[in-house]
């Protein structure tokens, strides 16, 4: 094995000796079967606690719905959920919305997605019930990590890993492929010209990165 995948990859061994590469960052994939209009994915919710040393027995886990929310800057909980857990709050935020502001509890949690995704020691706040839903995952949460959504044939893939490990960009996928051949130092085909009226290379116009 390469130095440099072994920077890249743990290794562990399974009981029959194999030792197979262990990927550097969780994953989870929802595939709907048609356009999703909103995000959700299960979840389980508890009260917060340090999973590198577990308390015994675990605290309770409460399954519920986490809708996947980019206009939230911070992840949120309801009331019925907090109820379950029977969760303390930790503090106060100042909740604006429409209409006013309003001062709500905080809680600490744990959160488990699907695929072993989860956060440990996240603070939310409480908002209002909400139908359908136990949890309002926010950006706070999703700008940990590369989210994708993608709807080609119809069908809406969710995609998220934790860590965040490249960037997705669809502008160098496109001109990867409309300046396909063009050599870093030749003339960039859109013609953008320098001060002195000379073609600019290709390097340093649409062949950046
Ligand atoms: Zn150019």
């Amino acid at each position: 094995m390469p130095a440099r995948n072994r920077r890249l990859h743990g290794y562990h061994k399974l009981s029959g000796q194999r030792i197979l590469p262990s990927p550097n960052f969780k994953a989870l994939t929802i595939k709907h079967s048609g356009l999703a209009s909103r995000i959700i994915t299960a979840v389980s919710i508890t009260a917060a606690f340090d999973p590198s040393n577990p308390p015994n027995p675990l605290p309770a886990q409460v399954p519920t719905s986490a809708l996947w929310d980019t206009g939230a800057s911070r992840s949120a909980i309801t009331p019925s959920v907090v109820k379950s857990l029977c969760l303390s709050p930790i503090g106060t935020q100042v909740v604006n919305h429409f209409g006013g502001s309003s001062t709500k509890p905080t809680y600490l949690v744990n959160l488990h997605l699907p695929n072993n995704v989860a956060f440990a020691g996240v603070v939310v706040t409480e908002c209002e019930e909400i139908a359908h839903f136990g949890f309002i995952l926010g950006m706070e949460i999703i700008a940990r990590g590369d989210l994708s959504i993608t709807n080609y044939d119809n069908q809406t893939w969710v995609s998220f890993r934790v860590p965040s490990l490249a960037g997705i960009d669809y502008v160098q996928e496109f001109n990867k492929l409309q300046f396909a051949g063009v050599g870093r130092n030749d003339p960039c085909p859109c013609g953008k010209q320098d001060a002195n009226g000379k073609v600019i290379k290709f390097k340093r116009c649409h062949g950046l990165n």
